[in-house]
């Protein structure tokens, strides 16, 4: 019997090798012959997608009826070189829009109102699609600055325009979807500006359309990260990161990009540009005298504050990671005095003002890193081995489940098959125990994993040993990784969990709508079972991979969306869902946001008088609502209803 497996495994790992050469060698080839079959007949698609039409008045189709695209567009320049390859049709007369034509003039970037450039942007990573009337591709700050005042001069014209900025689209929530104005910012505003140090730490300067993994680049450069990083570090870009208060895997430890963001510029809503950052009390008294939208922001804002300041103080989110709401609490900070709008900036999903630049701190990553990997066959001893592994601080304690592990031991050809051959090999023979678990049917229930860094690989070491030591009694499975390099696998297989359940389930949809809430890691082992309890009375097949350190967790049901049935439980649970959690103490967002599918939520969260507070911090900023809609305030559960995908 175990020889049949051992030779099963065997078998197996040869076919999944074969496969890694298989993808490699397709990779080369593809590079290498740009002649080939494959870019013919992408380019002979991308000619048909980029023929000028005479458009006309962009009578909207419902957005069910267009094809929208399934992936979020993550590197276009490789499709622009390809697109300019491409002879152009002669050109015919253009009729455009009369928001093209109140917008174009006063932009230096681009405008665009085709349909394959709106549906581009027609979605991010949530449940919902919306379709932008007219794309703008901003050059610099003024740019935007023109593009608000714009808006704002449609808006006197009657038309009910809005603008959304959008960086790389990953978002969760719905955040960068909208009907009307989508600014994207990674095409030209998508430059680190600078890097240094300043006292003991070090700064980054930038524009929000960098990619999270360029900008690391730059930051290695001189040893520096900034370590909110998001698990969607490979797609996600700066402007989401800042506009989401992103964190993720190192957030246990050093918090989120709320903790590193030192000054933002930002467009406002009358599209005036300033820098908000922290003010002393001299300089606040300075910033209310201005007769500018600026001097009624510092004005009106330091009132609300200081007003309201028991509910604001009150409403406080007690756990260790929060989106869910403006982060008006953080506004004043009593210890240094200090007024700084850049905090609730932060995370405001682009509702309050644009931004355009910000400068952020950074710190020294630590040099080493060793793992505990725990092995749980029930979710039961989950809040002991936490209670017992955090007095160790782990610099991450992340999580994945047997359904993750699953995918990614179905698909780890094509998970591979985008990296070198070289790391792809050594990856592949690594998970040979992973793929005899699947075939033993021996893949435990979570998977947790504990990294500990520290300045020398014995010290890294020896606290993830006194880790697993504390754990002796339990009697449960371990292992220890003793560097990066043997961390690796069970790193790539977290980051991937949602990337692998978007690409690979025909007719069932990733759909996150309980995807992020948190609870204090010591409430365990009562929210635990009672969450249980309810997900156990619907039928659904659902993956749970997260922060488990933080008590943040992402549960992902896989999802037929074009039934009401599913759509009408999305509606269901989410709010039973966040009855338990804030029962709890918790908060419905830790890092995702509110966008579409939870700003309806918030109320259910604080309460209707903060909630009259974030409406009153809307008004203060934007007072024509012009800046991204339905975000925040004033989303409604119809709106969830409305926006959801009916088809993949
Ligand atoms: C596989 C996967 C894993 C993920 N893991 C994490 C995680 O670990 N932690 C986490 O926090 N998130 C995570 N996310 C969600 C998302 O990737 C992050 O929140 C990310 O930071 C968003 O960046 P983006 O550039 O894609 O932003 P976008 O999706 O473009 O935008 C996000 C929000 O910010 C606003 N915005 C963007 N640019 C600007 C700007 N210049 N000015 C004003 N507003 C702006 C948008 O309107 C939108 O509301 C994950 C997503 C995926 C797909």
């Amino acid at each position: 019997m175990y020889a049949l497996l051992a030779y099963l495994i065997i078998i197996l790992c040869f076919v999944v090798l074969l496969a890694f050469i298989y993808g490699a060698v397709r990779e080369v080839w593809r590079t290498h012959h740009p002649g080939e079959r494959f870019w013919k007949q992408r380019e002979k698609k991308e000619r048909v997608q980029k023929a000028p039409k005479a458009i006309k008045e962009p009578k909207m189709k419902p957005v069910k009826e267009r094809k929208a695209p399934r992936e979020v567009p993550v590197r276009p320049q490789v499709n622009r070189a390809r697109i300019s390859a491409a002879p152009v049709p002669v050109a015919v007369s253009i009729q455009h829009t009369p928001l093209y034509k109140m917008i174009q003039p006063h932009i230096t970037g681009d405008v665009e109102e085709s349909s394959a450039e709106r549906t581009k942007y027609s979605r991010d990573t949530s449940l919902f699609t919306k379709m932008p009337q007219l794309v703008v591709y901003p050059k610099d700050a003024n740019d935007v600055s023109e593009l608000v005042k714009a808006a704002n001069g449609a808006r006197a014209h009657g038309m009910n325009v809005s603008v959304t900025a959008r960086s790389a689209g990953t978002d969760m929530s719905g955040g960068p979807l909208t009907d009307s104005i989508v600014a994207v910012f990674t095409k030209y505003m998508n430059k680190v500006i600078a890097v240094g140090t300043e006292g003991d730490h070090g700064y980054a300067v930038t524009e929000p359309g960098v990619f999270y993994r360029d900008f690391e680049k730059e930051t290695l450069k001189q040893d520096f990260i900034l370590p909110s990083y998001p698990a969607s570090r490979e797609i996600c870009a700066m402007g989401g990161i800042v506009n989401n208060n992103s964190g993720g895997e190192r957030t246990l430890e050093y918090g989120k990009t709320a903790r590193y963001l030192e000054e933002v510029d930002v467009v406002l809503s009358d599209g005036t540009q300033t820098t908000f950052k922290a003010l002393n009390a001299r300089e606040l008294a300075a910033k209310q005298q201005l007769p500018t939208l600026e001097g009624s922001i510092y004005k009106r804002m330091s009132a609300l504050i200081s007003t309201n300041a028991k509910t604001i103080e009150k409403a406080r989110p007690h756990v260790t990671k929060n989106s869910a709401g403006y982060a008006l609490w953080d506004i004043h900070d009593p210890k240094t005095g200090t007024f700084n709008l850049a905090k609730v900036i932060c995370g405001a999903q682009g509702t309050l003002a644009l931004v355009t630049k910000a400068k952020l701190s950074l710190v020294k990553p630590q040099k080493h890193r060793a793992m505990l990997i725990v092995f749980l066959t029930s979710l039961d001893p989950l809040p002991q081995v936490v209670k017992k592994v955090l007095p160790f601080n782990p610099e991450s304690f992340e999580s994945y489940d047997d359904h993750t592990l699953k995918l990614a031991v179905q698909f780890m050809p094509q998970m591979l098959s985008q990296m070198g051959l070289v790391r792809a090999t050594r990856l592949g023979l690594s998970f040979i125990p992973e793929v005899g678990m699947a075939i033993t049917g021996g893949i435990p229930k979570l998977i947790l994993m504990a990294e500990f860094s520290d300045e020398t690989a014995e010290r890294a070491l020896k606290r993830a040993e006194d880790a697993r030591a504390s754990l002796a009694s339990m009697k449960l499975p371990t292992r220890i990784a003793k560097n990066e390099q043997a961390a690796e696998k069970y790193w790539i297989v977290r980051r991937e969990s949602f990337a692998l359940l978007r690409k690979n389930l025909k007719g069932l949809y990733a759909s996150p709508f309980i995807d992020d809430f948190v609870v204090p890691p010591d409430t365990y082992p009562k929210f635990l079972p009672e969450l249980n309890a309810l997900l156990g009375k619907y039928d659904l097949i659902y993956t749970i991979a997260g922060h488990i350190g933080n008590g943040n967790f992402h549960i992902i049901p896989l999802m037929d969306v074009s039934k009401p049935e599913s759509r009408k439980i999305i509606l269901e649970l989410a709010p039973k869902v966040y009855d338990i959690v804030l029962k709890y103490g918790g908060s419905t967002t830790g890092e995702h946001n509110d966008g579409i599918i939870r700003t309806p939520y918030l109320t259910q969260m604080f309460g209707q008088d903060m909630v009259s507070l974030f409406a009153e911090t809307k008004r203060i900023f934007d007072p024509e609502n012009i800046f991204n809609p339905g975000k925040k305030v004033g989303g409604t559960f119809e709106d969830i209803e409305k926006d959801m995908i009916r088809s993949m």
